[in-house]
């Protein structure tokens, strides 16, 4: 037997156990199988050695292993493009979810000043309503003495997508803020210097809900006893006034 002859068939061997080979290859190395005891041992080991079914289909062990290792590697970039994708877009989403601010207005609310059990001249602003983002408030100068800064306190709350979506629906008896009924009460800290020295001091004695800046305030409290100061001034202006025309 020629050696490039078992060359050949050895050769053919792989397309001829995949019975791919063109049926003259195949007469051809069975002719030359019937004669050649090295090249039946090789066919017999070829085909002991070959998977009885490849998934890759008819590779060579060899190339079924770099296929597979591509396959894996193609999936690693794969997951990791979509790690950055899905990690970039959650981080924006849960930006605009954040930054996205609106005020929210007085109907959909659920806020009242009630006093406190221990403390009647305490009045605190209890909210029930939907959860927010932001309390912001500030201080609106109502009327002014040498003495006193009377002064509202007109408050607002924003939400988000956030806070609207994932928020709770409804807080639970939230203390916001809290208000001194109280005449004398000051706030010592809270004060501006008149021209002569003294002290003009800040009393809170009215809170209001106002949601955007020019829209309807809402009171929320006001102190008794300047209620009953401004309906005695009004009276003292009258009487003032009567007076004046009668003369
Ligand atoms: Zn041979």
């Amino acid at each position: 037997m020629n050696k490039t002859d078992c060359n050949i068939i050895r050769d053919l061997l792989p397309l001829y156990i995949d019975e791919v080979c063109s049926s003259q290859s195949r007469r051809l190395v069975e002719e030359h199988l019937k004669e050649c005891e090295s090249c039946r041992k090789e066919l017999e080991q070829m085909k002991s050695d070959m998977p009885l079914e490849s998934p890759m289909g008819a590779d060579n062990p060899q190339k079924t292993l770099m296929r597979i290792r591509k396959a894996i590697k193609a999936k690693y970039v794969i997951i990791a493009l979509c790690a950055v994708i899905i990690g970039g877009g959650l981080f924006a989403g849960y930006a605009v979810m954040n930054l996205i601010e609106s005020p929210m207005y007085y109907e959909e609310i659920d806020l009242k000043a009630v006093q406190d059990k221990n403390d009647p001249e305490q009045y605190n602003l209890i909210m029930n309503g939907p959860d927010y983002h932001c309390y912001y408030g500030e201080s609106v100068t109502l009327k002014e003495t040498k003495k006193y800064r009377y002064v509202a306190a007109v408050i607002h709350f924003t939400s988000t997508p956030w806070t609207r979506v994932f928020g709770k629906k409804s807080l639970d008896n939230m203390c916001v803020s809290g208000f001194k009924s109280d005449p004398d009460c000051t706030d010592s800290d809270s004060y501006t210097q008149n021209e002569d020295g003294s002290k003009q001091y800040d009393k809170t004695v009215a809170a209001y809900y106002q949601a955007t800046p020019g829209s309807e305030r809402h009171l929320l409290w006001e102190a008794d006893w300047y209620k009953e100061m401004l309906e005695k001034e009004k009276v003292a202006g009258k009487v003032k006034a009567e007076k004046s025309k009668q003369k």
